[in-house]
Formats: structure tokens, C-alpha cells, sequence
């Protein structure tokens, strides 16, 4: 299944895209795509025979929709830093031996079209298409090989960075990495059902309709199911935590002379499998 949420920004509603491609409205079906809903898997056995019974009446969507982010309000959004060898490469940085682990502020959160907003004093705005998944049962301490049952579903997901407030003004990386619109979410949540190898999805991004990044899931240096039992030793996951798996190379740092984003770029990604998204870059407003 995929899960959207679509409507006004702050008061969106529960929405499916159908095999079909439809897009419907669930709030019929009682419940958003957040903690509650993640936390019992039962809740996606009822939403399948929902979509049995109701799909084919259920209101349509305009095709102008705005859609917001396909997960309602996240507890964590966690970022795994540097988790493909050629990225680290391109950062300068080593090969992690352990994952790096930052976090994003969830109010950086909108949805997969709204503007990217460039922060104010910001002259090092940049991209990195990630692949996320979104925690179902409640995880603390799972093995490797139970970990993959914690995971209800994938989502495309941008990790717009500010490298200046990220790497030049000391401290953490969550500075550069939590402005607001800094964490478009989505089109949908594809149920993990649907994806049948996620550690096998090719990723890419354009800038201004030039390719900037085009890698693969399969250059991930730690998988989902050690990234999943690995957090769980240091924090519990709790349903709807969105965790965003890293980036492959390509992003404006890693450009000899760096590229970064000014106001009226158009910033497009996709994931297979996860749809895509696009972003306008727009001043901050002041
Ligand atoms: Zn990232």
C-alpha cells in the first residue's frame, strides 16, 4: 500500500494511492499515518480490507492536490551520516566504522512539493536524495535478524543540509540540518511489502534538470537491518520514527568548485519504487 497525507498544511488528511494510481482520501477509515497507526500491524491488515471494501468509492483526489508529509508527526527524524564510501570520499571524510548518527528537528519537516526555503545568511544551501524508513513496532534492543519486522515502510526523503551551519560553525550537524523545509517527506509511504529489496533501489536527483546524483541502495555501507538493531542499543525506536539512511555522492559540496542552491532552482528526486518529488528554492522571507 501507499499511504500519503494530503490537504492544507497542518490539517492534512490520511490518503492511499490505489495499484491503479487513483488517489483517495482515507479519513473514512479513522485513523492518520502516525505513532497510533504504526504501532499495531494489525492496523495494516485492517486498512488492506478497508481498501477492498471502500477503494472504489472512496472520494477521488484533484490531481493539484498539495500533498503534505506522508507521516504524521514523527517523534525522531535520525540521519545516518556518511553511509556510502563514495560520498564519505567526496566529503573529505573517512569510512565510518560505526554508523554516524545525527538527528534533524522535525519541524524541518513539510511536504514532497512545497518550497525549499534557502535560511537567512545562508550561502552553502545543499541536497542529498536518502532513502528512509519509517519504524513500525516498537524497537529496543532487536537483533539483527528480527530487525527488518520493526520496519513498516519506505519513503523518499531529501536531506537538505546547510554545510556552513553543519561543518563550519562548530558542534553538532543538526544545526545545518534542521532549518525549516529542510526534510521533505514523501509523495507516499510504500508499506514494506512493497518494496522487495530495498537495499537495491536506484536513487537520483537533478538540479535545474542536470543530474547531480545517481547511485543505488546497494552501496549502502550498513544496511537497514543493522542500522535498526544497531540505534535500538542506544535509544528505543518508537513507531512512526523516520530514519534516513544516508546519501550517495554528488551532492553541491562534493563539486569542485561546490554548487549550492539559490533562489528559483528546482531541485527534483526520486527513489524506485517511492515515486519522486520537487522542490522550488525560494529567499528566506525577510
Ligand atoms: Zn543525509
Amino acid at each position: 500500500m501507499k499511504l500519503l497525507r494530503f490537504g492544507p498544511k497542518g490539517s492534512e488528511k490520511p490518503g492511499l494511492q490505489l495499484e491503479d494510481g487513483v488517489r483517495i482520501d482515507a479519513s473514512a477509515f479513522g485513523m492518520d499515518w502516525d505513532s497510533d497507526f504504526f504501532a499495531d500491524p494489525a492496523n495494516l491488515d485492517r486498512l488492506a480490507d478497508w481498501i477492498g471494501e471502500n477503494g472504489g468509492t472512496a472520494p477521488r483526489l484533484a490531481d493539484d492536490v498539495r500533498l503534505g508529509s506522508a507521516v504524521a508527526r514523527p517523534g525522531k527524524l535520525i540521519c545516518i551520516g556518511l553511509n556510502f564510501s563514495d560520498h564519505a570520499a567526496e566529503a573529505g571524510m573517512e569510512i565510518p566504522k560505526e554508523p554516524i548518527i545525527f538527528f534533524k528537528a522535525t519541524s524541518a519537516i513539510v511536504g514532497p512539493s512545497d518550497p525549499v526555503v534557502i535560511p537567512r545568511d545562508s550561502v552553502k544551501t545543499d541536497w542529498e536524495v536518502e532513502l528512509a524508513f519509517v519504524v513500525g513496532r516498537r524497537a529496543s534492543y532487536v537483533e539483527e535478524t528480527d530487525a527488518l519486522s520493526h520496519v513498516a515502510g519506505y519513503v523518499l526523503h531529501n536531506d537538505y543540509s546547510e554545510r556552513e551551519f553543519q561543518l563550519e560553525r562548530g558542534g553538532q550537524w543538526v544545526k545545518g540540518k534542521s532549518c525549516d523545509t529542510f526534510a521533505p517527506i514523501g509523495p507516499f509511504l510504500a508499506t514494506a511489502d512493497e518494496i522487495a529489496d530495498p537495499e537495491n533501489l536506484g536513487m537520483w536527483l537533478k538540479v535545474n534538470g542536470e543530474t547531480k546524483q545517481n547511485g543505488s541502495s546497494s552501496k549502502l555501507i550498513f544496511g537497514i537491518a543493522h542500522l535498526v538493531s544497531y540505534l535500538s542499543r542506544f535509544m528505543t525506536l518508537e513507531p512512526g520514527d523516520i530514519v534516513s539512511t544516508g546519501t550517495p555522492p554528488g551532492v553541491g559540496m562534493g563539486f569542485k568548485p561546490p554548487q549550492f542552491l539559490k533562489a528559483g532552482d528546482v531541485v527534483e528526486l526520486g527513489i524506485d519504487g517511492l515515486g519522486s518529488s520537487s522542490q522550488t528554492a525560494v529567499a528566506w522571507p525577510g
